[in-house]
């Protein structure tokens, strides 16, 4: 029996949040972001699941050799685009776009003798990260366009999780004037752009009636609310994942007993004492503290002590009639990760990657 933690996911939960993020946003079209196996959903299936948009998108050119050689024949889009004269030859065999975020990627391109890919040129409106600066971008502009097939323009929010972050609007209004006599297709919105940054985007109406504007949901896809305080069902999105474990060990323990590596809890007075086939090793992280919540037999109960790699230790109550073999729920539709991830201070992104798979998932509605 597989009893180590897993991930069940739901590709119907998937879908429903595709077709949310699309009535949001009506004549975008969509660029899914599936970098990072999925946010650990794993990388295939879900591109799979995702027959509905018009682009993939990834972040390493590893992802996107795996999805051409898993026989995925989507547009895919590799966000960091080319970092060497053999990365593009490799892309462009692939049939892979690019995107451009540096000066050195530039002249590679215009360097490459063979057949010109489809690029997305990052323009840097204020992360700070990735992104030719706006006073470049004119000269970067002019020079793609004679080595690239289709030329894009693209920026990225830094705040835009924030609604009260003026910086999100600052980023808008550098992007704008660049667009403004640009006659190809734009792409600003992430999840918490456009789930939350709207009325903002209405300058880019016009590029979205014509079809020439493209959104890049990640976290939403997972049902996931990329917005602090707030729950993907807040959103009308549904979580995709489960990651769920079995109880391993079932015992008495007694007022004064310390559990776990270095004795950090100890039991104030007599309960049961439940141990979970999870642990850091299959990515419930170490940064998981005691009082979490768990789901054993849908009933929320607290995490004690340290997480180890293969085990977590709850406190199933003096009352307790849980048994071995009975499942646990470690987040999932009953427990947003959204929770999980406060508790462990990181975000929902983290835990979501951070799933070792260690067992193989399990998919549902295929
Ligand atoms: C990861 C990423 C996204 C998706 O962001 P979410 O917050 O998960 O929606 C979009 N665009 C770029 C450039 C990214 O790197």
């Amino acid at each position: 029996m597989t009893f180590g933690a897993r991930a069940r996911i739901r590709r119907s939960a998937i879908r429903h949040n595709l077709q949310l993020i699309k009535s949001k946003t009506p004549g975008a079209r969509v660029m899914a972001v599936i970098k990072a196996n999925a946010y650990g959903h794993g990388l295939l299936p879900v591109a799979a699941t995702l027959d509905g948009v018009d682009c993939l998108a990834v972040a390493r050119l590893e992802e996107a050799r795996k999805l051409r050689n898993g026989g995925i024949k989507k547009s895919i889009a590799l966000l960091g685009g080319a970092l060497s004269m053999e990365d593009i030859e490799e892309a462009v065999l692939l049939d892979i776009q690019l995107g451009v975020h540096d000066e050195q990627q530039i002249r590679w391109l215009e360097d490459y003798k063979g057949a010109s890919p489809i690029v997305w040129l990052k323009i840097d409106t204020g992360m700070n990260r990735l992104g030719i600066h706006p006073s470049h971008s004119a000269d970067a502009i002019a020079r793609l366009r004679t080595c690239a097939s289709d030329l894009r323009l693209m920026t990225h929010f830094s705040s835009a999780e924030n609604p009260d972050d003026p910086t999100t609007q600052d980023q808008i209004s550098r992007f704008l004037p660049l667009i403004d006599d640009f006659d190809g297709d734009v792409s600003i919105a992430n999840s918490a752009g456009l789930l939350g940054w709207g009325d903002a985007l209405a300058p880019l109406d016009e590029f979205r009636r014509q079809g020439r504007m493209w959104i890049r949901p990640g976290l939403a896809l997972y049902g996931i609310s990329p917005f602090p305080g707030r729950f993907g069902a807040d959103l009308g999105l549904e979580p995709a994942m489960q990651f769920e474990a079995t109880l391993m060990s079932v015992k008495e323990l007694h007022a004064g007993d310390r559990v776990g590596y270095g004795g950090t809890w100890q039991a104030a007075e007599d309960t049961m004492l439940g141990i979970v086939a999870a642990g850091y090793g299959d990515g419930y992280t170490r940064y998981i503290p005691t009082g979490t919540p768990v789901l054993v037999n849908g009933r929320r109960v607290p995490v004690i002590g340290r997480v180890s790699m293969d085990l977590a230790a709850v406190d199933l109550g003096a009352d307790a009639s849980d048994r071995v073999g009975d499942l646990v729920v470690l987040w999932g539709d009953q427990l947003p990760v959204e929770e999980i991830a406060e508790c462990a201070g990181t975000i929902p992104y983290q835990l979501l990657t951070g799933v070792t798979h260690r067992e193989r998932p399990v998919y549902e509605d295929i």
